[in-house]
């Protein structure tokens, strides 16, 4: 049923949604999202290839470490979870010492294939075997509603990650901003 409300403008709170990755292999089977494994929407086996060391693909790898999975992260940048204060980082990283997850950081993932990952490592080509490879590789804003609106002459306004995938705070920051203008 479409209700219609009435209201002068609109303001599109929509988030976003993981972002496709171009990884060839990346359609794979044996592929699945993170935010599915948090959400444990699947069922996730032995060996595991997290790609992405940002907070989601760290948080997730580490908690599958944690719970007795075998976890690489693989990074591009030269650090893991860049995108954390340095206070939780430490604390990230004293919880990632009592495992036996392995990150390997300035590393790219070159393809994908039904038995785990090859990677391009400072030091070369690696294979990975796994099981299953999670992305955690970002997400894109979802702004579809937000178009649809302008679209049709309805005055609309963005916020939070539909402006861009952030953190809680930034997304505070937006809404504040917009409700100052609006
Ligand atoms: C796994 C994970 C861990 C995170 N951890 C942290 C953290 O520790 N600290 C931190 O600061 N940030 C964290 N974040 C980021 C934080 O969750 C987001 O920045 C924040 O939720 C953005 O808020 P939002 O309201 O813009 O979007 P969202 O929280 O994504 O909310 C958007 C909502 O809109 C709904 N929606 C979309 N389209 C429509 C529609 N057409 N009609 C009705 N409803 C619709 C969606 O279903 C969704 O519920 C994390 C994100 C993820 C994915």
């Amino acid at each position: 049923m479409q209700v219609v409300l009435p209201g002068d403008a609109v303001i599109c709170a929509t988030g976003s949604h993981p972002a496709p990755s171009p990884i060839p292999g990346a359609d794979n089977p044996i592929v699945v999202d993170a935010l599915d494994v948090l959400d444990r929407a699947v069922t996730v086996p032995k060996r595991v290839v997290v790609i992405g060391g940002g907070m989601v693909g760290t948080e997730t790898a580490l908690h599958l470490a944690e719970n007795g999975h075998q976890v690489w992260v693989v990074e591009m940048l030269p650090q893991i979870m860049s995108d954390v204060a340095v206070t939780d980082l430490l604390s990230y990283l004293e919880r990632i010492a009592k495992t036996d997850l392995e990150t390997l950081t300035s590393t790219t993932v070159a393809a994908i294939s039904d038995t785990g990952v090859e990677v391009v490592t400072p030091n070369g080509l690696r294979r990975i075997e796994a099981d299953q490879v999670i992305m955690a590789t970002g997400f894109r804003s979802d702004r579809s509603l937000y178009d649809a609106l302008v679209e049709a002459g309805q005055e609309a306004y963005l916020v939070g990650d539909a402006v861009n995938p952030g953190k809680i705070m930034d997304a505070f920051h937006t809404a504040y901003r917009l409700g100052l203008t609006v």
